[in-house]
């Protein structure tokens, strides 16, 4: 009996080393990653899937611009595929032209995406970013300042820890601001809180775009916008194609108990993603 005992302690301990070891190393490979200061040169070039993957040739997004400014300027992850640039441009200007506001971006990639050590599972390929749901007037009035940027929050569009929309954080215009980015072809898909896709789905008539807005959890003070594939990233993994429909009828589970189970965290996850052999070259480089 006692031998058992010691046995199973053993193994115990042992795992409990293994564990720390997986996440230890875990830990290293993004931290490799985090640690470059620069892109590489050359061509643009998303390699892996979003959740596994990097990024060669990577474009910075200049703090400032019509339409948009850059927050939270000190964690450095405002890279990506050129096309993610030029979409953020793109919606920016549409957003001040229909004087909806100015969008707050937050984080897209690290210079050379792969895995973040904090924050993040996916944004490795430079073909995510998140955009505040906030349309600060202040921000609209001027550029906020550098300690602004750090100490600002993405203000949450639900009341309390509630399902129920905060109307006083929420309007019509985040609603046109989703639908311009869902318009344009170069994205994939947009997540969203699932309240958020059930406001959209109860407020909006012509409904064909909300086809690319998606439920998933979190993202009540964000949207994450999701682009394509780049046509000329022959190794970049796109994601399964979206369900047909609106999925305004596939909203009930969101909100049951099973759901409000949150998904795995993605710092306390052990299981570090294996990159394409080709993102070894990335980060030597
Ligand atoms: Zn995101």
């Amino acid at each position: 009996m006692l031998e058992y005992g010691s046995l199973n302690k053993k193994i115990f301990i042992g795992c409990l080393l293994l564990f720390i070891v997986v996440d230890c190393q875990a830990g290293i490979v993004a931290q490799r990653w985090s640690k470059i200061t620069q892109p590489t040169l050359g061509a643009a070039q998303s390699i892996g899937g979003y959740s596994a993957g990097c990024l060669k040739g990577a474009a910075t997004l200049p703090t400032d611009g019509t339409g948009y400014q850059v927050m939270r300027l000190s964690r450095k992850r405002f890279y990506g595929h050129p096309d993610l640039m030029q979409f953020i441009e793109n919606l920016a200007q549409s957003v001040y032209t229909q004087q909806l506001g100015t969008l707050l971006i937050g984080d897209l990639g690290q210079p050379r995406g792969g895995p973040t050590v904090s924050g993040h599972r996916s944004h490795q390929t430079g073909l995510d970013v998140d955009i505040w749901f906030l349309l600060s007037p202040e921000a609209n009035s001027r550029p906020l300042t550098v300690s602004e940027r750090e100490k600002w929050s993405a203000s949450s569009v639900l009341l309390g820890k509630s399902d129920d929309i905060d109307f006083n954080q929420w309007s019509l215009a985040n609603a046109q601001v989703l639908e311009l980015a869902a318009r344009l072809p170069e994205v994939d898909r947009i997540f969203v809180n699932a309240s958020v896709k059930r406001q959209l789905c109860n407020s909006t008539a012509k409904r064909d775009w909300l086809r690319k807005i998606r439920p998933w959890w979190k993202h009540d003070d964000h949207f994450h916008v999701r682009l394509k594939c780049p046509a000329d990233s022959k190794e970049c993994q796109n994601q399964d194609p979206l369900p047909q429909g609106d999925g305004c009828d596939k909203l009930a589970w969101w909100f049951t108990e099973e759901a409000k189970k949150l998904p795995p965290s993605p710092i306390t996850e052990s299981v570090e993603p294996i990159l394409p052999v080709s993102c070894d070259a990335v980060l030597k480089e």
